[in-house]
């Protein structure tokens, strides 16, 4: 007998997901029912992932999961925010018990590791497609708009590891497996940020997530606090995977490729960070993004990253 939409409902998004003091009415209402914290500013955010266009047909469920929530735990983390509770939306071709287990096991998985819980969501049969919409709280959020000229820019972690895992994938670079490995975990299971953005909300001037690639990222820092900045790319964090190939691929993709999901920061020059993080150029007040070599030269001044509808 197929199981129905409730108990589907039950098995897989109900049980097992972390309970919080917080949540008064979870799934099972017409809608959930939290308690916001006092003093504190919600933050919300929310990111769909349709197959075949933000995931290759096939991928592992538990990977498509883990990575519907991971993208906006990042949006999050950009903000400085503590994220709290999440709601789904899931459209699935059919009822596939053993895809939905795998699903929901990727997404406890992480909603487990960041405490958040599954206060409700929505079912329906379509083209596989997953919402995931976030709440957190912040006392005073990180934003894109209060970059400074003079302060030092950082990112957290390496870049273009994401870029390089789908390159390999499609077969356009060979790695080392092991390398290989590396680069297809940062893309199919990235590392939002949260402890970094919540550290950098007392220092930090403005921040963004990584998620359409460095330069991309960046000029909306740029277009919305009305400056603008030089970067160094000798000084791009690069990992042991990228530095394995091409240096001149490799810093393309550190610049350009989406999906890293590290936080780009911006905070004065004579302060030290208070979190792992590389300073990779400066903001100044001449409009652009300039890329420089080790010589000071021009790299590349197109602005590029992956952009929908373009
Ligand atoms: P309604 O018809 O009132 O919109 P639904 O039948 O869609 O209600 O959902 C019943 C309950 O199950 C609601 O509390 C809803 O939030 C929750 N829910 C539905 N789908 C999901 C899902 N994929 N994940 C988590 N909760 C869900
Ligand atoms: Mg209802």
């Amino acid at each position: 007998m197929p199981i129905t939409e409730f108990d589907l409902i039950n098995r897989f998004f109900k049980q097992k997901f972390p309970t919080r003091r917080d949540v008064v009415l979870g799934i099972g209402d017409d809608a959930a029912l939290c308690t916001a914290p006092a003093g504190m500013q919600l933050v919300m955010a929310i990111d769909t992932l349709v197959e075949g266009v933000h995931f290759p047909v096939n991928t592992k469920p538990e990977d498509i999961a883990y990575k519907a929530l991971a993208v906006n735990l990042s949006d999050l983390a950009a903000m400085g925010a503590t994220p709290a509770w999440m709601t789904l939306a899931l459209t699935c071709p059919k009822v596939d018990e053993a895809w939905l287990a795998r699903f929901s096991q990727g997404l406890l998985e992480l909603a487990t590791a960041a405490e958040i819980s599954l206060i409700g969501g929505d079912t329906t049969r379509g083209s596989l497609t997953v919402t995931i919409q976030v709440t957190g709280f912040v006392e005073l959020a990180l934003l894109r708009s209060a970059a400074q000229v003079g302060d030092a820019i950082y990112v957290t972690g390496t870049l273009g590891d994401a870029g390089l895992g789908l390159a390999a994938i499609e077969k356009r670079i060979t790695l080392a497996p092991e390398m290989q490995n590396y680069a297809e975990s940062r893309l199919n299971k990235p590392t939002a940020r949260i402890s970094e953005g919540k550290k950098l909300t007392s220092i930090a001037n403005a921040a963004i997530d990584v998620s359409d690639g460095l330069l991309a990222d960046l000029n909306h820092i740029l277009t919305a606090s009305k400056v603008g900045a030089s970067l160094n790319v000798e000084s791009l964090p690069l990992s042991k995977a990228l530095q394995s190939i091409n240096r001149e691929t490799a810093l393309k993709l550190a610049l350009t490729a989406g999906d890293d999901y590290e936080l780009c920061f911006t905070m004065p020059a004579n302060k030290k960070p208070p979190i792992a993080a590389t300073r990779i150029g400066t903001i100044e007040q001449q409009l652009g993004l300039r890329c420089l070599d080790k010589d000071g030269k021009i790299f590349i001044s197109k602005i590029s990253g992956y952009q929908h509808f373009s």
